[in-house]
């Protein structure tokens, strides 16, 4: 949650047990932000598509065009022209490239649309030059190869080159989970379990084949399409780890986005698929609030309270919460991942199986979203204040925020007019 990205490398608590965090060796040969894919972080700096709040980056439907944020005074044609030189000759015979709709370290993510068949799809262009944009990209390939579940991005076809790979997948255009949350003017718990639900079908099938997908996180899941019976699609494998056969299926690779690690991964201990489900509390938690049940600027105190699984239930909405869904966030939020539900334990908890029976009609949507909308300009407004020592970056990032405000007030117009009637 935030609006904005940089890579920072960890820094963990100086009075906790530590070495916990391992620490990443900067690359100096090139600029680009390598560490993004080993520890994720909000900060100031390069806004980043994948950023989950506020719909700052939206392009819910296929017509939306290059995300306004980027670079915002080159005129479209010639952004696009700059993506499309990028494309191997393979893949522009074959398919046309429409637009700009993500970006990270190593990849842009482009929507094409296939010259034969029309269909639309993504292409995610991963930069293999340098060391680390290969191994992100290994890791996606190798997961995305072995999968097919509906609510997994299914990868359709790759191209090689010598400095890039070219993933051909399906394109969800109905935006991140918190965006459409945002947008969609009511929200209840029953919303909340069956986005849930899909979520952990995927997990589900990702943990029976010794898959751990190790960033879960909002902005990682996105609406398949605009509709309100839009299914929920995980992505972004860059960081998932494919059991080998004859493995012990423990991990001990320190990676991940700092809010959602788990304890045993700050600890530095061999970990498991649990660190899933952690981060699954971690979403669930917000899916129900709007806030994160761990925040700390100061990246030591943030990694205490999550040592210590020390986040609580006060403020709006949580009154109006069922305890029901607080006992299912507290069995994933569970410090111990021994006695942390896994991924079928939580499909069968009765909060999801009654899909919030006891509490489904409370609209908790203004709170939520009061919350996601506040924090997310709260975290604007510091981005701001730590860019005000570089003016001309601080002008500019004023003119986006105020054009993702625009944005967003769009967006929710659209929706409200698409489907509240
Ligand atoms: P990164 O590793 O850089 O976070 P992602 O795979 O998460 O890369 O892609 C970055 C962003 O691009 C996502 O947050 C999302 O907004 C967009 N994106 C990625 N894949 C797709 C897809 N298949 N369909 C639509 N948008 C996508
Ligand atoms: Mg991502």
């Amino acid at each position: 949650m935030g609006c904005g990205t940089s890579k920072v490398l960890p820094e963990p608590p100086k009075d906790v047990q530590l070495d916990l965090v391992k620490k990443v060796e900067p690359y100096t040969g090139h600029k680009t932000d390598v560490y993004k894919h080993f520890i994720k972080d909000d900060g100031v700096g390069t806004l980043k598509t994948g950023s989950p709040l506020p719909p700052y980056h939206i392009q819910p439907y296929p017509g939306t065009h290059l995300a306004s944020h980027m670079e915002p005074h080159e005129p479209r044609r010639t952004r696009v022209a700059k993506y499309r030189a990028k494309f191997d000759p393979r893949v522009t015979a074959k398919y046309d490239i429409k637009a700009l709709i993500g970006r990270g370290s190593f990849s842009r993510v482009v929507r094409v649309e296939h010259k034969a068949t029309k269909q639309p799809y993504a292409i995610k262009m991963i930069e293999t030059k340098y060391r680390e944009g290969r191994e992100v990209c290994e890791s996606e390939l190798c997961v995305l190869r072995r999968v097919r579940h509906t609510n997994i991005i299914q990868l359709i076809e790759v191209f090689e080159t010598q400095e890039r790979v070219y993933m051909v997948m399906e394109l969800a255009t109905g935006g991140e989970l918190f965006d459409r949350i945002i947008a969609k003017g009511s929200f209840t718990e029953r919303d909340a379990t069956r986005v849930l639900q899909m979520v952990l079908d995927g997990v589900k099938y990702l943990h029976t084949l010794g898959i751990t997908h190790r960033d879960l996180k909002p902005e990682n899941l996105l609406y398949y399409h605009p509709g309100t019976d839009s299914k929920i699609m995980i992505t972004d494998f860059g960081l998932a780890s494919a059991r080998k056969k004859g493995d012990d299926c423990l991990m001990k690779t320190t990676c991940g986005t700092p809010e959602y690690i788990a304890p045993e991964i700050l600890v530095r201990k061999p970990y498991t698929n649990s660190v899933d489900m952690w981060a699954l509390g971690v979403i669930s938690y917000i899916l129900l609030s709007g806030t994160m049940p761990f925040e700390d600027d100061n990246r030591s105190r943030l990694y205490r309270q999550i040592l210590k699984g020390k986040y609580s239930y006060s403020g709006e909405p949580w009154p109006s919460v069922s305890n029901l869904a607080k006992d299912f966030i507290d069995r994933l939020l569970t410090v111990d991942p021994g006695a942390r539900m896994t991924a079928l334990q939580a499909l069968k908890h009765p909060w999801v199986v009654s899909m919030a029976a006891s509490s489904s009609m409370k609209n908790l949507h203004r709170s939520i979203s009061q919350n996601l909308l506040k924090r997310a300009s709260s975290r604007c407004q510091s981005t701001k204040s730590a860019q005000s020592t570089r003016s001309s970056r601080s002008t500019k990032s004023n003119k986006s925020r105020r054009v993702r405000e625009r944005e967003l007030r769009e967006l929710n117009l659209r929706y409200q007019q698409q489907y509240n009637g």
